[in-house]
This record gives C-alpha cells, sequence and structure tokens, in this order.
C-alpha cells in the first residue's frame, strides 16, 4: 500500500488521479487532498477517500469544507501556507503535485525537504526553480517521476540505460487547435477556439499553453532539468496524432520511443506505481486505426512562445522564472478576453527585456522575479 497525498486534487490530473486510484483497491492509500477554491469538490472527494487532511487554499472557503466534514477524522487546514503542510504530512510515500501554476513551487520545496518523491504534474515549478528543485531532490535523496505524458515517455525510455547515452531527446507536439495556421489567422482566434484541443481534455491554463505552444516551451525547460540536457540536446517536433509521446536517440544512434493512445491516466498510473507496472483495462493501441503516423517541423515562427521559451533556457538564470510567470498573466487575460492570441508573446517578450536578469537566483531571487513579472506583465495587459 502506497500513502499518496493530492496537491491539485480538484483538477484535470487531480481527479484522473483519483479515479486510477479508485480503480485499485488495496494500493494506495489518500493521505491529503488539496483544493483552491472548488469546496464542493474537495468536500465530496474527502468523503469518499477519507485522507487525514484536506486544504482548502482560499481561506474563504474554510468554514464550508470544515462544517461538511465536522462528523469526521478529518483534519481541514485553509492557505497557502496549509498546503506546505499537506506536502510534508508524515507517513506519506508520495506527493501527486498536480496544482496549476508557479504557486506549486513552495509545496512542492516543502514535500521535498520532508522526504516525499514527487509525481510532478506542475511543470511550472521545474521552470521557475529548476536548478534549485533538483538539487534538493538529490540533497534529500527524492525520486521526481514526471507526469506529464511526453515526460513519462523519455523516463520511461531511458529506463535501464547507462548514464550519459543520451544524444538527444524529441519532445513530441500535436500542434494544437491551431497547427498549420498563420499570423493572419491566429490574430483573431477566441478562447472558445484555443480551449478546443483536438487530441487532449485538460484544464483552462494548459490548454492554451498547448494552443500557443507555450506548454511545449515549458515542456523543453522541465526535459532539462529532469534528464540534465543542454538546450541543443532537446528538440521538438510536431506530431498531431499524439501516439507517440516522445523519444530518446542515444549516442550509437538508436532511438527509442513509448507510444500508447493519448489518455493522461497512462503516465498518471505509472508515476503512482513507479517502479511497478499495474495491469489495468484502459483502451489499448490499435495499428489498423492509425495507418498513417505523422511528423512536422514545429513552426517557431508563428508560434513564437515556443522561440522565447528556447531563449530563456538558453539565457538561463531566472529567465524562465520570467517567461512563465508573465505567461500565467497573459493567459489569465486571454482567458478574461483583455488581450488578443497573439499579444500574449508580445507581453512576454517585453517581460524578458524589462525584467532584471540574475544569472544565478536563490530562492528569494526567484519569488522576487515572479512578482515583479507579474506587476510589469498586469500593467501591459490592462494597457
Ligand atoms: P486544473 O486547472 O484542471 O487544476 C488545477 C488544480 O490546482 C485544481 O485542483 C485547483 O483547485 C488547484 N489550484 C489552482 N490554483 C491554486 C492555488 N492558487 N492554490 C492552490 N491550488 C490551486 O489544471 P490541470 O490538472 O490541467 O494541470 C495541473 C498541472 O499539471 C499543471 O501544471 C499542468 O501544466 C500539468 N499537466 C496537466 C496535464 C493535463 O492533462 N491536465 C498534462 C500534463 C501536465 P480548484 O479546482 O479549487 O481551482
Amino acid at each position: 500500500m502506497k500513502n499518496i497525498s493530492i496537491l491539485g486534487a480538484t483538477g484535470s490530473i487531480g481527479t484522473q488521479a483519483l479515479k486510477v486510484i479508485a480503480g485499485n483497491p488495496g494500493l494506495y492509500k489518500v493521505c491529503a487532498l488539496s483544493a483552491n477554491g472548488n469546496a464542493d469538490l474537495l468536500i465530496e472527494q474527502a468523503l469518499a477517500f477519507k485522507p487525514m487532511l484536506v486544504v482548502i487554499a482560499d481561506e474563504d472557503k474554510y468554514q464550508t469544507v470544515k462544517a461538511a466534514l465536522s462528523g469526521t477524522d478529518i483534519k481541514v487546514l485553509a492557505g497557502e501556507a496549509a498546503l506546505c503542510e499537506a506536502a510534508g504530512l508524515d507517513g506519506v510515500d508520495l506527493v501527486l503535485t498536480a496544482i496549476v501554476g508557479s504557486v506549486g513551487l513552495g509545496p512542492t520545496i516543502a514535500a521535498i525537504k520532508a522526504g516525499k518523491d514527487i509525481a510532478l504534474a506542475n511543470k511550472e515549478t521545474l521552470v521557475v526553480a529548476g536548478d534549485l528543485i533538483t538539487s534538493l531532490a538529490k540533497a534529500h535523496g527524492v525520486k521526481i517521476i514526471p507526469v506529464d505524458s511526453e515526460h513519462s515517455a523519455i523516463f520511461q525510455c531511458l529506463v535501464g540505460e547507462p548514464a550519459n547515452s543520451v544524444e538527444k531527446i524529441y519532445l513530441t507536439a500535436s500542434g494544437g487547435p491551431f497547427r498549420g495556421k498563420d499570423l493572419s489567422f491566429l490574430r483573431g482566434v477566441t478562447k472558445t477556439e484555443a480551449l478546443k484541443h483536438p487530441n487532449w481534455v485538460m484544464g483552462a491554463k494548459i490548454t492554451i499553453d498547448s494552443a500557443s505552444l507555450m506548454n511545449k516551451g515549458l515542456e523543453v525547460i522541465e526535459a532539462k532539468w529532469l534528464f540534465d540536457l543542454e538546450a541543443d540536446q532537446i528538440d521538438v517536433i510536431v506530431h498531431p496524432q499524439s501516439i507517440i509521446h516522445s523519444l530518446v536517440q542515444f549516442n550509437d544512434g538508436s532511438m527509442k520511443a513509448q507510444m500508447g493512445l493519448p489518455d493522461m491516466n497512462l503516465p498518471i498510473h505509472y508515476a503512482l506505481a513507479y517502479p511497478d507496472r499495474i495491469t489495468n483495462d484502459f483502451k489499448r493501441f490499435n495499428f489498423v486505426d492509425y495507418p498513417e503516423l505523422n511528423f512536422y517541423k514545429a513552426d517557431r515562427k508563428t508560434f513564437r512562445n515556443l522561440e522565447l521559451a528556447y531563449t530563456a533556457l538558453r539565457q538561463g538564470g531566472n529567465m524562465p522564472c520570467i517567461i512563465n510567470a508573465a505567461n500565467e498573466v497573459v493567459v489569465e487575460a486571454f482567458l478574461q478576453d483583455k488581450i488578443g492570441f497573439l499579444q500574449m508573446s508580445d507581453v512576454i517578450e517585453a517581460c524578458m527585456e524589462e525584467i532584471g536578469f540574475v544569472e544565478k537566483p536563490s530562492l528569494n531571487n526567484y519569488l522576487e522575479t515572479d512578482l515583479h513579472t507579474r506587476i510589469f506583465a498586469s500593467q501591459l495587459v490592462t494597457k
């Protein structure tokens, strides 16, 4: 029995993880669950899975959750600091970080410091402070197991391979709803169109990131830290069917790919069960349903966010933190119809030029960078 806490239990990843857990009785015990403001779903999950602790980040919702769970032994806490308490809860083996955005940084650090292995969905944490997180994980002997399907694919391809045998990796990208479109088309797209991902059903933020290719940019940075690679060793290839989830090219020229249907249940369950593989009844891939698998070069000129992410990765320091914070602000602004699709890249680039560069940032530098970038980007989107 593995003891698991889920931060961001009410989101797309969180709810799928709980389904995986419910579908495998006797394998996992849920110890802590957290949400931001979705009190109703958090209460429902708490009553179903009976964790020791639930945390609602939005303090205004505390009384609602507390009252609903008053007849149980479940402890209820509220606020951001309580997320760190959930992350470091005694007796927990694995923390699934499924919060969206850089707000996941503090709880992830708390979990690592408490010696918990991490099933990492919250890619923004590695984008913001990958050096700090990976060195902290090393110091505390903590494993970081990726949940992102592309990184899970690379992770699975690397099992049993010698260290330093990777020449390069290819992260596959579906291309999102606007694959093949040009700038004049993108100028007029709406949030409703951007939220229609062809292959994956996900939370709103990552869906917009997928449409703008910022998701792939964030994944390139995430891959750098997870697999200790240089920017030139990470390539992106557009593969509209999302069957090959990513590939590794080894230094003898041999390549390994991990493939399957586009279904997040697979990488979620792999991360929860690692190093085991658990039998399941998820739908199987059938070759005859996919007589063709296609691959295209990613268009970094039209989808500028991907190029900006590579630039940030090459510059290093706090630059990835800047693009992440700016991106969180512009995605929110786009979802609120305050800015157009292409303006998102303009604001991100303006932040990269404006916010002070720090070559070797401390945690405080990262937190300051995140805050200053948000303030500057917010001014630009309200102009
Ligand atoms: P969702 O938006 O669906 O869920 C986000 C979760 O985080 C919810 O539980 C939400 O609570 C909680 N949350 C949001 N803001 C805060 C906050 N300020 N404080 C505490 N909790 C907060 O996101 P996804 O599940 O789609 O994505 C989660 C992470 O996983 C992201 O980093 C994403 O990039 C990554 N990921 C997601 C994939 C997917 O298929 N969805 C695939 C690969 C990676 P509430 O519901 O109460 O608002």
